[in-house]
């Protein structure tokens, strides 16, 4: 039996009718040939997930009942995510398996060798939603505006320390950094482009008091699969890692 569809909705409900715009219409009449009467489940951080069933589904608009409450509002504490900006495909790729792996916000940056013009956010949201969907998860994670690593930095949470994958100069391995860490507080995984971090911005990454070096091993890894090694270690590592999606 294939999975009840999961839509990810924007807004604020809790009971009753829920409407569904236009383009959400389309996808379920016309892709996922849904009708009045099928069951889906509708989601948002806000407002938690719900059994539904469709009402009504037109070529304007839809309509969902909220059946009842599967799970609670809330949003992922994992880890954020700071990346030097990659290509376009490694790029779609590395935020639709960053969503699937607990990525908490994803904060694209240009640093002196960031070889991408420019990043296309509204592109990587909806991926970001997609993924969310797939996952499981309630909250496709905020993708933020591109801004250079020294803005990111000057106005950084002051609570939230960060994990640079250095490729170069003083680190520790990821796995002993992850052995003692306090899973519970704001963390970040810092990841640079292809080309690397420029010795410069190594070295007053390595001064800024919230930043702890971390190798991921003897090999050089592209950029998308040092994040995802990153974040994949973090996540199997953190308590949510012993967290089965679901019961047999
Ligand atoms: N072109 C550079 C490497 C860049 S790799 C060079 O040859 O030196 C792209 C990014 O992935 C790096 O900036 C770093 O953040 C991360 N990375 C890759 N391999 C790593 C490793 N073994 N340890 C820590 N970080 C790594």
């Amino acid at each position: 039996m294939s999975r009840v569809p999961r839509l990810h909705i924007q807004g604020d409900f809790a009971s009753g009718d829920v409407t569904l715009d236009a383009d959400t219409a389309h996808r379920l009449r016309n892709v996922l040939r849904l009708a009045a009467g099928d069951a889906v489940q509708i989601f948002n951080a806000a407002s938690g997930e719900f059994a539904a069933t469709l009402i009504e589904l037109s070529k304007s608009r839809g309509v969902a009942r909220l059946d009842a409450r599967l799970r609670e509002p809330g949003r992922d504490t994992g880890p954020w995510l700071v990346a030097a900006a990659i290509k376009r495909g490694p790029l779609d790729t590395l935020v639709e398996k960053a969503v699937e792996l607990g990525v908490g916000e994803i904060h694209p940056i240009v640093t002196e060798r960031t070889n991408v013009e420019r990043v296309n956010v509204a592109r990587l949201d909806a991926i970001a939603v997609s993924a969310a969907e797939q996952c499981e998860r309630i909250d496709p994670p905020a993708i933020a505006a591109p801004v250079t690593l020294r803005e990111k930095l000057a106005n950084w949470p002051r609570d939230r320390r960060i994990l640079l994958c250095a490729e170069a100069g003083m680190s520790i391995p990821l796995a002993q950094a992850l052995a003692g860490l306090d899973f519970a507080a704001p963390w970040a995984i810092m990841v640079g482009p292809e080309g690397g971090f420029a010795p410069a911005e190594l070295e007053m990454l390595a001064a800024h008091p919230l930043v702890t070096g971390v190798g991921l091993g003897p090999t050089i890894l592209r950029a998308d699969t040092a994040a995802l090694a990153a974040l994949a270690a973090f996540q199997f590592a953190s308590p949510r890692g012993r967290i089965s999606p679901r019961a047999l």
